[in-house]
């Protein structure tokens, strides 16, 4: 293993002048392996002070954020987790790119120190690409656990690139990286790609190629020479693709040289030049540790606490029990200890509610802000309690390391409806245990190389219980099945399995015919969760909900609204009405009507019929007024289907609302219904109003509907750009109502069978 000192190594394309000065802001890249604590470390850093975007053009999630380190100012970005740097996922492309095109000052390599010889793969090709490194040697505690002992120095001395032994969830050694990362800042020196060497073939060509590039200035701002040699070897379709812009008739030359090569490696060793190249990687990697920077004390029969812990948990049969116990406690706990502050969003918003209601004249702006902000709003932040709780018990899975024995077990099903072991971390993404998001599950497929077994994933995702299907499943929980919250809850996670299991069978069986393809998954050390990493995840996911609820909820109730009130009665109507009114009011024994205006003291038995008079006369008006609206001719159009599955015009108009965003069913569902009550001095709450006007079995088949009908707006807008076509969010929207109306309707008529019988 040779490789050219720093000194004599070719420049890289650019040198930038690195040595800050006092007071100034440098940038700084944290990347590593996927779990190797990037994030953990990134919040460590920069505590709260951070900015989550996407990088350009992609839907990876980018993380900013800075600290002060004396009268420096150090901007992080918390780069994709990878193994590799080639060209294979969006996240290897994106975490390149930005370290090629931006040049932080110093990239922060995060190993896992518990699995150093796997996580230094990947520094090995920061080091080709010349990166001014620290190593920052994470889960210190987790090696000396397993009882790997690791010498920082020595390590740091063989590969020439500080390194910083730390524990990130603690905090320990952060002031010694922070000072680590200064000092490699100041020491400057810009970007310097090793050389290492692939043996005698590969340097050979390499050797051929490098000067060839050098000379045409091919590619050398983006990348360094020597790299843009490596990557046409490893057939980067990426860098290959840009050569061709840059200089086709050299972009050929390099392909032809590549692909000899190629061909003289087949006829001689049997392999391809990618996986040499790796080899040599490793070789290199392990030629290193082999020189005292690692040794183990265990005995070799002793098993890991994980995977003494793990015998137990995904054992094939006490396994999927131990893991329904998990799931049970973790919605029997939520729904009990969220109850207390549940009750006390409702008041505030009822509150606020009646607040608007005494105070403001009657009239459009107050029913604009009642029925469209503070009844759509409110009802969606009512169940932020809820939403928290359920989310801290995920952020629990997740953190503790049981969430991927839960992607492991359930793999082995997973292979029997066609999926792939993959496709697990999407549905549970999507809300498989309880309030995700179809969006980024449907982003995750990414991770599924068979086109099909994507396909099928993407497709059936958006039928888990998302965050904001939960309100609507709590909703009509509380009204029909409120002495059986957590089964009812577990019931529908079971079911949202099942369904979207047998319709990805379905799938893979018909339109979506193909093999499977195999899984291999590694299971991390279980790991007890911080308060602080629990924290940030619960609120990260909350406050996503929340903000929605601000923006886009909004934005939808307020439209929502004015389909409801627009156009209003016509004058014929209205008159009709105010008839009805006089009528009344002629009708009613001398002196009620005066008391009923002023509506002072005690009524008198008279005047309180009166008054219950006009209220009914009121909400008949109300629903007139509702039915004759644009939503609400929507929703009487739809009627003639809609009663098969038991739906009436009102839960028509709350259903077509929650295809743009599942939150919206319940507020709307909550102004359809409260304009129809006849007193609105007793406020009662949603629950109750159902509960009266339907019957279990409405609600039951209102679930099931709500659970597979189509996917909302955004979630159609994802699966569109995943697919690259137009095709696959229609035939989502098509297929996904039609099933869920069949079987809603299944249910309410079979039930109506049952019942009446
Ligand atoms: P990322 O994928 O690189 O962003 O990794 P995360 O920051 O999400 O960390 C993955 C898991 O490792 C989390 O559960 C962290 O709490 C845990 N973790 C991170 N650093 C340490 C550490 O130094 N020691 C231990 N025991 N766990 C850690
Ligand atoms: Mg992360």
């Amino acid at each position: 293993m040779s490789r050219q000192s720093a000194e004599t190594a070719p420049a890289s394309g650019r040198i930038l002048p690195l040595t800050p000065a006092e007071g100034a802001r440098i940038t700084v890249a944290l990347a590593g392996n996927p779990n190797a604590g990037k994030t953990t470390l990134f919040n460590t850093l920069t505590g709260a002070r951070q900015h989550v975007g996407n990088y350009p053009g992609v839907t990876v999630e980018k993380k900013e954020g800075s600290y002060q380190h004396g009268s420096t100012q150090v901007h992080v970005v918390d780069l994709p987790g990878t193994y590799s740097l080639s060209a294979y996922s969006v996240e290897e492309v994106v975490a390149r790119d930005y370290l090629l095109n931006e040049r932080p000052e110093v990239v922060v390599n995060i190993a896992d120190a518990a699995n150093l010889e796997r996580n230094l793969y990947l520094t090995c090709q920061f080091l080709e690409m010349g990166a001014p490194m620290v190593i920052a040697l994470n889960m210190m505690d987790v090696a000396r656990d397993r009882g790997i002992e690791i010498d920082p120095a020595r390590l740091s001395a063989l590969i020439g690139v500080p390194v910083v032994p730390i524990i990130a969830r603690s905090g320990q050694g952060k002031a010694e990286l922070s000072q680590a990362v200064i000092e490699r800042a100041r020491a400057g020196g810009g970007w310097r790609p090793w050389d290492l060497s692939y043996g005698e073939d590969i340097d050979a060509v390499l050797l051929a190629m490098v000067p060839e590039i050098e000379e045409a200035g091919f590619l050398t701002s983006l990348y360094p020479a020597r790299w843009t040699a490596l990557k046409y070897l490893e057939g980067d379709a990426e860098v290959m693709a840009r050569g061709r812009q840059a200089d086709s008739a050299l972009a050929g030359r390099l392909e032809d040289a590549a692909r000899k090569l190629a061909a003289h490696l087949e006829q001689t060793i049997a392999t391809h030049p990618e996986a040499l190249i790796a080899d040599h990687r490793y070789g290199y990697i392990k030629s290193i540790l082999r020189q005292g920077v690692i040794s183990h004390h265990y005995d070799a029969d002793r098993l890991y606490l994980s995977d003494r812990i793990d015998k137990v948990v995904t054992n094939r049969f006490l396994g999927p029990l131990i893991m329904l116990a998990i799931l049970f406690i973790l919605y029997h706990l939520t729904f009990t200890y969220s109850k207390v502050p549940v009750g006390w969003f409702e008041s505030l918003f009822g509150w606020l509610g009646n607040a608007a209601d005494t105070l403001l004249p009657a009239g459009p702006v107050k029913s604009l802000l009642v029925a469209g902000v503070i009844h759509g709003v409110g009802g969606v932040l009512g169940f932020v309690p809820i939403i928290m709780f359920m989310f801290l018990g995920i952020a629990v899975l997740e953190d503790s390391g049981y969430l991927a024995r839960v992607a492991f077990m359930m793999d082995r099903v997973f292979r029997i409806f066609g999926l792939h072991g993959n496709s697990v971390m999407a549905y549970i993404v999507s809300g498989g245990i309880a309030g995700g998001c179809a969006v980024p599950g449907v982003m995750a497929t990414r991770t599924l190389k068979s086109p099909k077994e994507r396909m099928a994933t993407l497709l059936t995702v958006p039928m888990m219980n998302c965050g904001a299907k939960l309100p609507v499943m709590a909703l009509l929980t509380a009204a029909f099945f409120a002495a059986h919250e957590a089964q009812v809850m577990l019931g529908l996670t079971l079911l949202a399995w099942t369904v979207s299991l047998l319709v990805a069978k379905l799938l893979r069986s018909t339109i979506l015919r193909g093999a499977s393809t195999p899984f291999v998954m590694e299971l991390p050390p279980y790991r007890l969760p911080t308060f602080k990493g629990l924290a940030i995840h619960t609120w990260e996911r909350t406050w996503q909900y929340v903000r929605k609820a601000g923006t886009v909820i909004l934005g939808i109730s307020i439209l929502l609204w004015a389909m409801m009130t627009f156009p209003g009665l016509p004058a014929a109507e209205q008159a009709r009405f105010a008839a009805q009114r006089e009528t009344a009011r002629a009708g009613a024994p001398a002196g009620a009507p005066a008391q009923v205006e002023t509506g002072a003291g005690e009524l008198s038995p008279a005047a309180r019929e009166l008054k219950q008079q006009l209220l009914a006369i009121d909400a008949a008006q109300a629903q007139q007024a509702l039915r004759l609206s644009i939503a609400g001719r929507i929703g009487t159009a739809l009627e003639k289907v809609s009663r098969l599955a038991g739906f009436d015009w009102r839960t028509n108009i709350a259903l077509v609302g929650g295809f743009a965003a599942k939150e919206v069913v319940v507020s709307t569902l909550g102004t359809a219904y409260s304009l129809g009550n006849v007193d609105p001095e007793e406020s009662t709450p949603l629950a109750t109003t159902l509960a009266r006007s339907w019957t279990p079995l409405m609600g039951l088949a209102a679930m099931v509907f709500i659970m597979f009908y189509s996917p909302c707006f955004v979630t159609v807008v994802c699966i569109v750009r995943e697919t690259g076509s137009w095709k696959w969010g229609l035939f989502s929207i098509a297929f996904n109502t039609l099933f869920a109306f069949t079987l809603a309707t299944a249910v309410y008529q079979l039930g109506s069978l049952v019942w009446a019988g």
